[in-house]
């Protein structure tokens, strides 16, 4: 029987590229992680693969993948480094965001910078907007060639390389998106000392009478655009998750306690077969969401959310079984457990939080 999940031929090709790439990032995640470093020369590796013209949509030029390949590529590189699936995300969801709601009035530009490897970044989170990233309640108010912002974005991952930033502000009301190159009327604020995804430096942007242009300015969001952040969200968590469960694992089987290999302890094994079917269920859940968005089912957005809600939680709670089973070891700063704990906390962070997503799925469950 045909498997719904079916990839084509280039898109295998292209996530065996992503996976030779990600073990290479793999071995130096926890390096970039203890320095808080972005890992510039991974993103360029990943350019220098073709990885933007392969995810770019066929309408704006690319190859466009499907979502399902799309969801792999992220899955692989989070498993490799969180924190580089998490930048590549947030560049990946603004320039393709970029590229199709300025396609209108700026043509191909947007798709040819991000093409060449131009780094882009999501300036979309207000102080006061919560979790609520689309509805800015900043206004851009009207000035010669466009709109003047005051005001801050926060958790701009990757911003410090952007070269061109997506930002969201009110416009009579009402949301609008523009592009925007940042100049010196964009000021970085260092606030990134986290205690995960440390590698993203997701930093606050001040924004002091920033000139958003009229001609930079992008249509709404549509249904049929490229929903790169949905999808690739819960691929962030579910790629922590697989690597939490082999740090566990390679823990428990090297780790001799008493004669025996904790691998030999029944609860080990009892916890661990209850976290790993659980995370393979949320995997199957994922495909599934994916499924129906390569499909253009409207359940699309209801049906990745619920993949991120599950995705979010089962990677903490792989990863907090690692740091049972890893003892005080698995604690220490050399061991991979704790950094995958500290991941896999800021999945459920990121918007849409796990409260607001589990607020969204049970209204309507419950027909509210
Ligand atoms: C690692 C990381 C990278 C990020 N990268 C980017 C980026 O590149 N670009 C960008 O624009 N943003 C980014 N963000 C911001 C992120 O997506 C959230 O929008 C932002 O974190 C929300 O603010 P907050 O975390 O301070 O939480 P708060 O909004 O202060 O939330 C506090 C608590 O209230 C809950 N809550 C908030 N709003 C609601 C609501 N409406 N209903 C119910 N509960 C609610 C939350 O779930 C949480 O439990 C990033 C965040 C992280 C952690």
């Amino acid at each position: 029987m045909t498997s719904p999940y079916d990839l084509t031929s280039a898109e295998q090709t292209l996530l065996s590229t992503v996976t030779d790439l990600a073990e290479g990032f793999a071995a130096t995640a926890a390096a970039y992680d203890d320095r808080a470093e972005l890992p510039l020369d991974h993103l360029e590796a990943l350019t220098a693969a073709g990885v933007e013209q392969a995810i770019l949509p066929a309408d704006v030029g690319g190859n466009g993948v499907s979502y399902q390949a799309f969801g792999e590529l992220i899955r692989i590189l989070a498993q490799a480094d969180a924190s580089v699936a998490t930048i590549f995300l947030m560049h990946a969801g603004a320039g393709i965001a970029l590229a199709q709601l300025t396609a209108p009035t700026l043509g191909s530009y947007y798709a040819d910078e991000f093409r060449r490897g131009a780094r882009f970044a999501n300036a979309l989170s207000e102080p006061a907007s919560g979790n609520t990233f689309l509805q800015p309640q900043q206004p851009a108010i009207p000035a010669d060639g466009g709109f003047t912002l005051d005001g801050a974005k926060r958790f701009v991952s990757g911003s410090e390389i952007a070269e061109h930033l997506l930002v969201n502000a009110l416009v009579d009301g009402v949301p609008a998106f523009f592009g925007l190159e940042p100049d010196e009327t964009v000021e970085t604020i260092p606030i990134w000392d986290t205690l995960g995804l440390r590698a993203t430096r997701s930093q606050l942007l001040a924004f002091h009478s920033t000139l958003l242009r009229s001609d930079h300015r992008g249509r709404g969001l549509l249904p049929t655009d490229f929903a790169a952040i949905p999808a690739g969200l819960p691929a962030v968590s579910l790629g922590i998750a697989d690597a939490a469960l082999a740090a566990l694992v390679a823990h428990a089987r090297g780790r001799v306690i008493q004669g025996q290999p904790l691998t030999h302890q029944q609860w080990v094994q009892y916890e661990v077969a209850d976290v790993e079917s659980r995370l393979e269920a949320a995997k199957a859940y994922f495909r599934l969401a994916l499924f129906h968005a390569d499909s253009g089912l409207p359940r699309t957005i209801g049906s990745l959310s619920r993949a991120k809600l599950l995705a979010n939680r089962v990677a903490v709670d792989v990863a907090r079984l690692g740091v049972r089973i890893g003892g005080a070891s698995g604690y220490l700063r050399t061991s991979p457990i704790q950094r995958h704990l500290r991941d896999a906390e800021a999945g459920q962070l990121m918007a849409y939080s796990t409260e607001v997503l589990s607020g969204q799925v049970g209204a309507e469950i419950l027909g509210l």
